[in-house]
């Protein structure tokens, strides 16, 4: 067994801590995170420092990292704001079902432009009647002479409003079909004729924001089509474990940082003349969340080590999403007790990690869904 990054990923972990450290400030995220505004000018420092081209391979300008390299970066960004890292995984996690599921001439499109921040993506698949339940998606492309015509309304999409987003489109392409059978994935420039998008307002994750998106009438050429006609589950199954232990690791990076300011403030904060943190149950309170931050991280390196040497990870992926997110908002919750009145004041940034660390059992697959499905995968017949 072997616990030791090698040279290369413990210098890309210090320099995207360095750079994090110099561009994300504290003053930068509360502004964005106040203003709902998207991370344009941090967006750029990722491109500039070729962030975007880790796992892709070089001969579409990438630089060839692995899922341990994602995972680092993940880490690191959600040390930050796991609302930032929203921003780039999105981008990341389609990029890479385009590289995987498409065309040779589709990828040589749209990769470079997607690494050189040309473009932006964003996914969307969540509908008003379709959550969980994906055979409920309602939205529908047609034929329609040599290109095809979207209808539908989506939700929930992350990122999908930025500037240059290229929202990929789940929609059904038979409608009489299982979603399996009858789903198609489709590239959609946010502002093409037909497209409207909503601002929602969300409890966090405000700067990269989550929309809903009308699509009325819009007509998307053939070339758009990724993973080929009705094969659009086979895409999203692709991507499933990367995705899902990346944002993991966000889980992670987000709980270190309550930890630490929790940490801080029990040493820093008097009553009754000494540290909150020498009453036992304020430490005991902090030794549990650091041994469950600890668990849910050996988790996810496990789950990733597994999926980068080539071993099918499922169980373990979702086993490590499941009990990290749940462990993230177990912390948050913590830290906020710990910090009192201001934990829960709006100037503090606990409040935030709480606000971003609730989404995250619902978002990427909720915490039930993962259940079913690591039921499942230990032989037990769970509906649906
Ligand atoms: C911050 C945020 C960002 C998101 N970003 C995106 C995005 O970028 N693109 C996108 O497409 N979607 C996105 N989503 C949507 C997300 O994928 C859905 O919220 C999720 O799939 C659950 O759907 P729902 O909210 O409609 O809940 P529902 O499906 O209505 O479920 C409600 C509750 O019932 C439970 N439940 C439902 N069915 C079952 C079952 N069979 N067994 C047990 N429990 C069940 C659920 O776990 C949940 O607790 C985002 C969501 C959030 C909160």
């Amino acid at each position: 067994m072997d616990f030791e990054f090698s040279e290369e990923q413990r210098m890309l972990r210090e320099s995207v801590r360095k750079m994090m450290a110099k561009s994300a400030t504290p003053e930068y995220i509360r502004r964005l995170d106040h203003e709902q505004a998207f991370p344009d000018e941090l967006y750029a420092e990722w491109v500039k420092m070729g962030l975007f081209r880790m796992p892709f391979p070089e001969e579409y300008g990438g630089l060839g990292g692995s899922v341990i390299d994602m995972v680092i970066i993940a880490e690191e960004l959600s040390y930050k704001s796991f609302d930032l890292f929203s921003a780039f995984g999105s981008p990341i996690f389609c990029g890479l079902n385009v590289l995987r599921k498409g065309t040779e001439e589709q990828k040589r499109h749209w990769l470079p432009k997607l690494l050189s921040g040309e473009v932006k993506f964003s996914v969307s698949m969540s509908e008003p009647e379709a959550g969980c339940d994906i055979g409920a998606m309602r939205t529908s492309a047609r034929r329609d002479g040599d290109g095809w015509v979207i209808n539908g309304q989506k939700l929930w999409a992350t990122g999908a409003g930025a500037k240059n987003n290229v929202i990929n489109v789940y929609v059904k392409t038979d409608t009489k079909a299982h979603y399996r059978q009858g789903m198609s994935l489709f590239l959609v420039d946010n502002n093409a004729p037909g497209v409207q998008l909503r601002k929602l307002d969300m409890l966090g994750r405000r700067c990269t924001g989550t929309y809903e998106i009308f699509l009325n009438d819009v007509r998307v050429p053939h070339e758009r089509l990724i993973g080929g006609e009705n094969n659009g589950w086979q895409v999203v199954l692709s991507g499933l474990q990367v995705e899902r232990i990346t944002s993991t690791s966000g889980y992670i990076g987000g709980m270190q940082a309550i930890l630490d300011l929790a940490l801080q403030y029990a040493k820093d904060r008097k009553q009754f003349g000494r540290p909150i943190g020498s009453n036992q149950v304020i430490a005991h309170m902090l030794a549990d969340m650091q041994t469950e931050l600890e668990a849910s991280r050996l988790m996810m390196w496990r789950a990733a080590w597994m999926l980068a040497t080539g071993k099918d990870a499922l169980k373990e992926i979702s086993m490590a999403k499941v009990f990290a997110s749940e462990t993230y908002v177990k912390l948050a919750n913590m830290g906020m007790q710990i910090l009192g009145a201001y934990g829960y004041n709006m100037e503090f940034d606990m409040q935030r990690y709480f606000r971003d660390a609730r989404s995250t059992t619902i978002g990427a697959g909720t915490s039930q869904m993962q259940r079913n499905l690591i039921a499942g995968l230990m032989g037990l017949k769970v509906q649906p």
